[in-house]
């Protein structure tokens, strides 16, 4: 087991890649701390989580807002005590081209995003300093390096999300904490779903390998970067992406 006892809080795990992270993180035997705007959704992980022998909690999470953010880590600090590893997840879309784009919709996606990554990050990072360890990962995309047209502020958030994740590895070094960020390309969720599917069709063509990755494919990249296989690892971004972006 590359996580055997090591605590884990998982924003926006309550679906999609989030819960795949928190699944895999629990078999290779870490206790987890699902988060999610919907705590419905997080409540059935973490009972998934609890039914493989691992203790976790659920817990209702906007990252976006400050007051819930310093709640939620509370609660995970009462409940595990030591938070070794950070996984920042949570992320929205609201897509359209520039020109269309509304203010609201521009900064939803920047606070949920890019905001909530800092939120989370700097409390944890509070706790990673006394303890004088810690493990932070965060979720970009390969839209943070490509572009794309109609993510403006999606893809503004994501590489925000690299800027964030070095300047956190440079600064925290010295304390024993790290920071890197895994850059997915096409992953098959709901969030993929949502587009039409003449568009993901051409998307493909696009993908050396030919096909839209599994969310197993970014919680191996992130169990590695979580585990002491990545401990000389930091400051850096791992992309997944089936070869469409290099
Ligand atoms: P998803 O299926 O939409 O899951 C995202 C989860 O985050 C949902 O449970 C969602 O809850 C929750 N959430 C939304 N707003 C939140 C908030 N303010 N605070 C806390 N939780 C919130 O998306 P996914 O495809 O698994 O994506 C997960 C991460 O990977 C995101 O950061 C995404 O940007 C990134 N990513 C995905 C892909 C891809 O191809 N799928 C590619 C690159 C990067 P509700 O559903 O209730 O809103």
């Amino acid at each position: 087991m590359k996580l055997k006892d090591k605590n884990v809080f998982i924003t926006g795990s309550g679906q999609g890649i989030g819960k795949q992270i928190a699944i895999a993180m629990a078999k290779e035997g870490a206790n987890v701390a699902v988060s999610d705007i919907n705590i419905e959704n997080a409540g059935a992980a973490a009972q998934e989580i609890r039914s493989l022998g691992r203790k976790s909690i659920a817990i209702k999470l906007d990252v976006s807002k400050q007051n819930e953010v310093i709640a939620a880590f509370e609660t995970f600090k009462n409940e595990f005590g030591v938070l070794d590893i950070l996984v920042n997840n949570a992320g929205i879309t609201k897509d359209t081209l520039v020109l269309r784009m509304k203010d609201d919709d521009w900064d939803a996606v920047i606070n949920v995003n890019l905001k909530g990554t800092f939120l989370c990050s700097r409390e944890a990072i509070k706790l990673m300093v006394k303890q004088q360890h810690g493990n932070i990962i965060s979720m970009s995309s390969v839209v943070a390096f490509t572009g794309n047209p109609g993510q403006v502020n999606y893809s503004a958030s994501k590489a925000g999300i690299v800027g964030l994740t070095k300047t956190i590895a440079k600064e925290y070094a010295s304390r024993g904490i790290k920071a890197n960020a895994v850059a997915p390309g096409f992953i098959q969720t709901a969030m993929t779903e949502a587009i039409p599917e003449k568009i993901r069709e051409e998307m493909k063509k696009n993908i050396p390998l030919g096909y839209f990755g599994a969310p197993e494919d970014v919680a191996n990249a992130v169990i590695f970067l979580a585990s002491s296989d990545a401990d000389y690892i930091t400051g850096q971004v791992l992309h997944i992406n089936g070869g469409m972006y290099m």
